[in-house]
């Protein structure tokens, strides 16, 4: 199954001279951002949130709640599906 998805990681700076507060969207291979674009002090990042972005069909974006519905135990089930066609 085909299936492609990209992640794109949101960072939170604030500057500590001017406490501009911004958001950058950055690769994880880039380098973190230390100077404010307001005024050119030193800034230091509050926040990291990673978001995931499928594309494909049958998936749809999902906020961060996950159902904690347990699963059965479906090999169990195969199993003995299996045991009941063998004495059929
Ligand atoms: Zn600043």
């Amino acid at each position: 199954m085909y299936l492609e998805f990209t992640l794109m990681p949101t960072y939170q700076y604030i500057c500590n001279e001017c406490e501009h507060a911004f958001e950058a969207v950055q690769a994880f291979s880039d380098e973190p951002l230390t100077t404010c674009p307001e005024c050119g002090k030193s800034i230091r990042k509050i926040y990291s949130n990673v978001g995931i972005v499928f594309k494909g069909s049958g998936f749809y974006k999902t906020d961060s709640q996950k159902t904690t519905n347990p699963a059965p135990t479906s090999a169990q089930q195969v199993l003995r599906q299996r045991q009941l066609n063998l004495s059929n």
